[in-house]
């Protein structure tokens, strides 16, 4: 095994999905009631696409663009979280497991804090770690810019993965 290999790494993977008047949006796989949606193929779960992203970074595997193309039939609508369980399935095929994540949605609307415990159990269940590994936090943009105006929003991750032994 070559040295670099022997420790943990980690992947960042970023995300953004505009506003639509249709809603609920998903976050993190809970169901955002009385919120608007998202906008994408998928589920526009902006969560599970940047924390997916994340995953495989760290494992150096195809982004999640490649591994689910929006052109395939199969990815509309489809839940995000089960990409994301793949997505950690693929890196455990490389015998590296997920050991922690955190993540920060940009937002003006909605609030994460009433969604925050909800949205760790299901990101903790798809990373196949427990709760108390899974870091989620919610930030205004301070009113500046496209998040600011409430066109949309953005989501960073970070996933930590370390060899299996
Ligand atoms: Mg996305």
């Amino acid at each position: 095994m070559p040295l670099e290999a022997r420790g943990s790494r980690t992947g960042i993977g970023y995300d953004s999905h505009r506003f639509t008047d249709t809603g609920p949006m998903v976050l993190g796989g809970v169901t955002i009631a009385g919120s608007r949606g998202l906008e994408g193929h998928s589920d526009a779960d902006a969560i599970a696409h940047a924390l997916t992203d994340a995953v495989l970074g760290a494992a150096v595997e195809d982004d999640i663009g490649t591994l689910f193309p929006d052109s395939d039939p199969a990815n509309r609508g489809r839940s995000s979280i089960e990409m994301l369980a793949l997505a950690v399935e693929r890196v455990q095929g490389r015998a590296l497991r997920v050991i922690h994540a955190d993540i920060v949605v940009i937002a003006e609307e909605p609030r994460i804090g009433p969604h925050r415990a909800a949205i760790r159990a299901n990101i903790a269940r798809a990373l196949g770690v427990s709760d108390d590994a899974v870091s989620v936090k919610g930030k205004t943009n301070e009113g500046m810019g496209w998040i600011g105006r409430g066109e949309g929003l953005a989501c960073i991750a970070v996933a930590t993965l370390s060899p299996m032994s």
